[in-house]
């Protein structure tokens, strides 16, 4: 049976009390159903209070939305990882679209986050996806090929088996387009592909993001290639979110 994951992407909303609020909402209007996992990315200043307040719940994992890949040093501004694990996180975003795109994370970058994440033993979920002028010039498995390489080359398969990925592609992001389930499923085939070239003996977790809300979650899902969803608009409403994950 596969695991579906439902994982949030709080971006810079939530403080840590409104977190907290979220968590007790969530506990109270959702039951650890098997084959579910869900996962918080809150802002870094939210980690800790989202990761108190949903530990009970073993299928939870709460995470950094992005990580440097120094463990310390003068890099004002930026969370290590030991930072974000000290506050709760057992995984991160790598190379969300918000990340590449609007403050120029390189390729080389998501690489060295995504190696550092799993010596660190968190589990890295790495984003990648298309421009829409990328798509339009049919380039779309060109430049997720090109993204999972930079991220996963040379990695083990042991630790290619701990990576999650998520297809997010970038014109989708926050704009109320998405990709047809068929679409997205036709992306996914391919980063299957690719992955399988990687050395990824075991099926990995591929998840679609991009404007996923109540009304198109469940077709997304009932994919075979899509192994859950990556959200943010509609993640930020604890009530909505619940119902959400439970479509
Ligand atoms: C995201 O931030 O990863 C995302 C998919 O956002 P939205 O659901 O708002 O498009």
């Amino acid at each position: 049976m596969r695991t579906l994951v439902y994982a949030a992407n709080w971006k810079m909303h939530l403080p840590p009390g409104d977190a907290r609020a979220f968590a007790a909402t969530f506990l109270a209007r959702t039951r650890p159903q098997e084959g579910r996992t869900y996962w918080f990315f809150p802002s870094a200043v939210s980690i800790e209070a989202a990761s108190n307040a949903l530990k009970g719940r073993p299928d939870i994992r709460v995470g950094a939305q992005n990580v440097h890949w120094e463990p310390k040093g003068a890099f004002t501004g930026a969370t290590s990882i030991p930072l974000a694990k000290g506050a709760g996180a057992t995984g991160a975003l790598v190379g969300h679209s918000e990340r590449r795109h609007v403050f120029g994370e390189t390729d080389a970058e998501t690489g060295r986050k995504v190696r550092a994440l799993l010596e660190a033993g968190l589990t890295p979920m790495l984003c990648v996806g298309e421009k829409l002028s990328e798509r339009e010039a049919q380039q779309t498995e060109s430049v997720v090929t090109r993204q999972l390489r930079a991220g996963l080359e040379n990695l083990s398969p042991a630790d290619l088996a701990r990576v999650l990925i998520a297809y997010e592609p970038v014109w989708a992001i926050g704009t109320g387009k998405n990709a047809t389930p068929e679409d997205a499923a036709e992306v996914h085939r391919a980063i299957r592909g690719v992955l399988a070239k990687l050395g990824l003996g075991v099926r990995a977790s591929v998840l679609y993001g991009g404007s996923v809300n109540k009304g198109n979650v469940h077709a997304l899902v009932a994919q075979d290639e899509i192994d859950g969803v990556l959200v943010g608009g509609a993640s930020l409403d604890p009530e909505g979110w619940s119902e959400l994950v439970q479509l």
